[in-house]
């Protein structure tokens, strides 16, 4: 089923509640914001509904309050950042529900920011009363807030219920455009690149692609894991013990679409600086920290000749020079292979930027876990609901 989006909607003279992703970070004290990326990448919905005549009541979680007001948490500092990057005043509400909001609601043109909703417990039990009372302070109800879409609360799904319209912002349609087509009918062949720490947090992600993709190259310490039931030494490589059965049956469904690390830069300890070897196999005491040149060369030509890519995770750890190198050069190669090429997970992401590339990727997803949940195809709750 299709999701209704924002620019199918009529806006004009309308309140709008717009669900965003405000989730940001903040300095020690909750005044400053140390990256407004996530104010920024709401902006085109934001500009999109005050073009269209929308009075605009913009709503967002921030931290983890956990159902109490809390001063460092407030969304104070993001309507002040907000008012600077669309050039108009940012109204605060002291609050997201209640008499002293309703007080405030904004006319056409106007932007009211509610105050932080998990300042309420009611939030993320998806309460059907605050539900209501959010629903109250609007006419038609968006989405954008992709990075919120794997949890059912009050304002990503329970408020639907209560509200005439409701659609999904720009940010939530390109989301969901991309990770929809890449996983439900990608260009062939669609390779898939998987990395990060752990098999366990990527179980769901490996079975549904495998059963998508044409490749599925593995790299980052999950590989030693996979190598480990393959028979491997795998040294002092990080592996998760328990996951050694659970990998050796992914394994033997994926077959010979899997492709693991033929070789890997190894060192005795992780830290900058460190003596550092390339091997075939890993000799006892070292622990394997990237993936080596032929196994980068090997992952280069697949990606080469694909024509979807979907990729999660790094290849080492690429946060400690030079165990950044097989990410970096598959950022490269992932630009360079003119596919559509979706990337989620702050780390991947990273690793684009370092290389320079990020102009030349067609999608990095802007929700780590919601994209997670994705690729591993479990139906979001928060996109469910915006189906009609
Ligand atoms: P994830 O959050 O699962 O995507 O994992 C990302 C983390 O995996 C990063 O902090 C990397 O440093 C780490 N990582 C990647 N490869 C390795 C490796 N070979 N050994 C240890 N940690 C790794």
């Amino acid at each position: 089923m299709k999701t209704v989006s924002i620019r199918d909607s009529d806006l004009s003279g309308k309140r709008v509640f717009m669900r965003v992703d405000f989730n940001v970070p903040l300095a020690p004290g909750g005044q400053e914001i140390t990256s407004d990326k996530r104010i920024r990448a709401s902006l085109p919905s934001i500009q999109y509904a005050l073009d269209h005549g929308a009075a605009l009541i913009l709503a967002s979680h921030l931290g983890r309050p956990k159902g109490k007001p809390n001063p460092e948490m407030s969304l104070k500092p993001v309507a002040a950042r907000l008012a600077e990057l669309l050039e108009r005043p940012v109204a605060m509400a002291p609050d997201c529900v209640g008499p002293r909001v309703e007080a405030m609601l904004p006319k056409p043109g106007e932007v009211l920011l509610l105050e932080n909703l998990r300042f309420h417990a009611e939030e993320e039990k998806n309460d059907p009363a605050f539900s209501k009372q959010l629903a109250k302070l609007c006419d038609v109800y968006v989405n954008d807030a992709f990075g919120s879409a794997h949890r059912a609360h009050a304002s990503t799904v329970g408020m639907i219920a209560y509200v005439k319209q409701a659609a999904a912002g720009l940010l939530m349609d390109k989301e969901i455009e991309y990770l929809t087509k890449a996983t439900k009918n990608p260009a062939r062949p669609c390779v898939a690149i998987l990395g990060g720490a752990k098999v366990s947090d990527k179980i769901e992600v490996i079975q549904n692609l495998m059963k998508v993709v044409d490749r599925l190259m593995v790299g980052g310490a999950m590989a030693y894991t996979f190598l480990r039931a393959r028979g491997e030494f795998t040294g002092k490589s990080l592996v998760e013990e328990d996951k050694i059965d659970l990998a050796r049956e992914l394994m033997q469904s994926a077959g010979d679409k899997l492709m693991l690390p033929v070789d890997h830069v190894v060192a005795a300890e992780l830290k900058p600086g460190v003596e550092t070897k390339v091997v075939d196999k890993i000799p006892d005491g070292m622990m394997a920290l990237d993936i080596g040149p032929k196994t980068t060369e090997a992952y280069a030509k697949a990606i080469a000749g694909a024509k979807t890519i979907i990729w999660n995770g790094p290849m080492g750890v690429f946060e400690t020079p030079p165990f950044d190198r097989g990410t970096v050069a598959l950022a490269k190669a992932v630009a360079d292979s003119g596919a559509v090429s979706v990337v989620g997970g702050g780390d991947s992401e990273k690793a684009i930027k370092s290389a320079g590339v990020a102009d030349k990727i067609s999608h990095i997803s802007t929700g780590g876990g919601a994209s997670l949940e994705f690729l591993g195809g479990i139906e979001l709750p928060g996109v469910k609901a915006l189906e009609r």
